[in-house]
């Protein structure tokens, strides 16, 4: 396995990589590793000849006010799971490498992102779009990996990806999930231990909406009530949206006749938290 910061070592390498007839599987991370990560990185190992991750905390997808200094990071133990996992490169540049002095381009993806997270963190997938249309260009994927987990964004990306005739596969995989159900992520670590046991009541209420729909309720109001009242009585957690949209056009449906996503983001002490299913009648 190889580590490149520099995003010309990069461009080279790949170069030769693809002279070579290599395909080339990409799995975009901000590193501090879990088993969801290691999840999309293992299908790519079994559908590509090489495994690309990068490992980049990427500053301008952040507000103000959230948690970039924060946000744990710890490339040693993530260069030990990456190699177990099968990566063969990591890319792991420095932010005045992707963002030197004067940097002025950036992509955008309306619509999609008006939405859920989108809604709440202004700005944020714009940053997502600017970096992962700059990894695209760096790595050239075949086929590049996301999480269900961060399922805006991954139907943002594919999005952008079509728009723009970029000549990579999305693919988008399910999110894995700790045994209590709890969504993996990186900042789960914020967690105390109480917030932790209170956080698992997020997929507890999406499970119970499933249940709900399945059963045949259909208004989006009555559904979005029962995830609050499972949610509300956990006094640690604050709900930040709870809310039911169309996968096409990421918009809020009053009454589910096809497939919808069903997604919530919360406040549990300094982590910000987010879960997600998808769902049809
Ligand atoms: P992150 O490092 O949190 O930016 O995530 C990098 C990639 O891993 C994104 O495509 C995420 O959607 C995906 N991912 C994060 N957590 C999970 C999870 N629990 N299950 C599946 N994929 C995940």
């Amino acid at each position: 396995m190889k580590t490149i910061d520099k995003i010309s070592r990069m461009l080279t390498l790949i170069k030769i990589l693809k002279k070579e007839g290599k395909s080339v599987g990409f799995v975009p991370t901000m590193g501090y590793l879990h088993e969801g990560h290691l999840s999309l990185t293992r299908q790519a190992k079994k559908h590509t000849d090489l495994v690309v991750m990068s490992i980049f905390v990427n500053p301008i997808q952040f507000g103000k006010n959230e948690d970039y200094d924060k946000y744990p990071r710890d490339f040693k133990r993530d260069e030990e799971l990456a190699r177990s996992a099968g990566v063969d490169i990591i890319f792991y540049p420095s932010s005045e490498e992707m963002y030197p002095e004067g940097y002025a381009t950036y992509v955008e993806v309306k619509g999609l992102t008006d939405s859920l997270c989108g809604d709440s963190r202004p700005g944020h997938f714009r940053g997502v779009t600017t970096v992962v249309s700059k990894l695209f260009w760096i790595v050239k994927p075949d086929i590049a990996y996301f999480g269900q987990k961060d399922a805006q964004q991954a139907y943002v990306i594919r999005k952008m990806a079509q728009d723009l005739n970029m000549d990579v596969d999305v693919r988008i995989l399910p999110t894995v999930r700790e045994k209590d159900g709890l969504a993996m992520s990186s900042r789960n670590t914020y967690l105390s231990e109480g917030e932790r046991k209170d956080a698992v009541v997020l997929y507890q209420a999406l499970k119970s909406a499933e249940e709900m729909v399945r059963g045949g309720e259909t208004e989006s109001k009555k559904i979005i009530k029962a995830i609050e009242g499972i949610i509300k009585p956990k006094s640690r957690i604050k709900i930040d949206y709870v809310s039911i949209v169309d996968t096409k056009r990421l918009k809020p449906v009053s009454k589910i006749t096809g497939e919808v996503l069903i997604a919530l983001a919360v406040f549990i002490g300094k982590a910000r938290l987010i879960d997600n299913i998808i769902i049809a009648p």
